[in-house]
């Protein structure tokens, strides 16, 4: 029953989902994963279509950073033994943008660790940007942290597509996983970025100790800040930080996440990330089937992926068309507020060798 009342919503009446309503599909037995997974893939096909977008991401300064969220090896309040270096040359940059061109993503995300730049930094990074987009005809995503303003505002001048600030976890359990920022500062550079016309990329991290209902409020919440791109991660404990006796999500908890996550955000981006083949295994495939539909290709901040060959041959095998660019992926906001569930967008494609 949740399951037909959720598809009539979605698919005929074309309105979002109560909470009560995510809440009652997600209380349905693990049993019945395969029926969820089924409805979440014909959502995202109406509402997005086959396609799926890549990304990579560099991490371009490693480790050192004054915070202290509990699930990051950068931090510097943990010893972890992760890499630390400053900001990369603009052509080690600019190297890693043409490889994760010639290896089949269409957008390049880079990524610093610091709670927010400095202006030196944002100095660098804006070099960077330029540099690659005049080289690689990539689009460019930044993820720098807490931003101002005027920072938000050169990097979309700089042509910056999307930005990426993760809320990384449910408001409820925010002050458990970071003290030295809070969840609403996250939230206003969310916004902030946003208003100067950047697409908003804001996601968070699956398997922090969170509840189902805590993890559906997180849906919401997101939801509520009309995200373009919704990167799921899956927490991979790492040694040293403080979540690194966390058991590890089990795979179907973790097909359930992404299947109504969908539900909740029709026409996102959903987008795989860290920890995903830790957690999905032999599954990947199923990942996709359950609403995802953009993909991290390569590695991580800190950890290591599958190669990029490996996700472009599974997309070939579902059929599942890479994506020619990002792309729209947002609801319509009415002026009173409300949201609406857009029109399924024109679709573009490249075929891979599919018949
Ligand atoms: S998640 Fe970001 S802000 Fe938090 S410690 Fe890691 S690098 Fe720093």
């Amino acid at each position: 029953m949740p399951l037909a009342a959720a598809e009539r919503a979605l698919l005929e009446e074309r309105r979002p989902l109560t909470k009560e309503e995510v809440l009652a599909v997600a209380r349905l037995p693990l049993d019945d994963l395969p029926d969820l997974i089924a409805l979440a893939h014909k959502v995202r096909l109406e509402y997005r279509g086959p396609e799926v977008e890549l990304e990579s991401l560099i991490n371009a300064k490693s480790g050192a950073c004054a915070e202290d969220c509990a699930f990051c090896s950068q931090s510097a309040h943990f010893d972890t033994g992760v890499d630390v270096y400053p900001f990369l040359d603009v052509e080690e940059v600019v190297a890693a943008a043409r490889d994760s061109r010639d290896a089949g993503a269409t957008q390049f995300c880079i990524v610093v660790a610091v709670r927010g730049p400095s202006e030196r930094l944002l100095d660098r990074v804006i070099d960077a940007v330029d540099a690659v987009h005049a080289e690689t005809g990539l689009e460019v995503a930044c993820s720098l942290g807490l931003l101002t303003p005027e920072q938000a505002q050169r990097l979309a001048t700089h042509g910056v597509r999307r930005y990426n600030h993760n809320l990384e976890a449910p408001r409820s359990m925010f002050p458990r996983i970071c003290t030295t920022h809070t969840y609403d500062d996250r939230v206003e550079t969310a916004l902030l970025a946003k208003s100067t016309g950047m697409e908003l990329c804001c996601g968070g991290i699956m398997g922090m100790g969170e509840t189902l209902e805590e993890r559906i409020d997180f849906a919401f919440e997101l939801a509520a800040l009309d995200p373009c791109e919704v990167p799921v991660n899956f927490l991979n404990p790492r040694p040293g930080t403080p979540l690194a006796a966390t058991p590890v999500l089990s795979s179907r908890e973790a097909l359930q996440a992404i299947a109504l996550f969908r539900l909740v955000m029709p026409a996102a981006w959903i987008r795989l990330a860290g920890g995903r083949e830790l957690v999905l295994g032999e599954l990947q495939a199923m990942g996709l089937y359950a609403g995802a539909n953009a993909l991290i290709i390569g590695n991580y901040l800190t950890t290591l992926g599958r190669t990029p060959e490996e996700d472009i041959a599974l997309l070939d095998a579902l059929g599942m068309p890479v994506a020619d660019g990002p792309g729209e992926g947002r609801y319509v906001v009415a002026a009173d507020g409300t949201h609406a569930l857009p029109a399924r967008p024109p679709r573009t494609r490249i075929p891979l060798n599919v018949e």
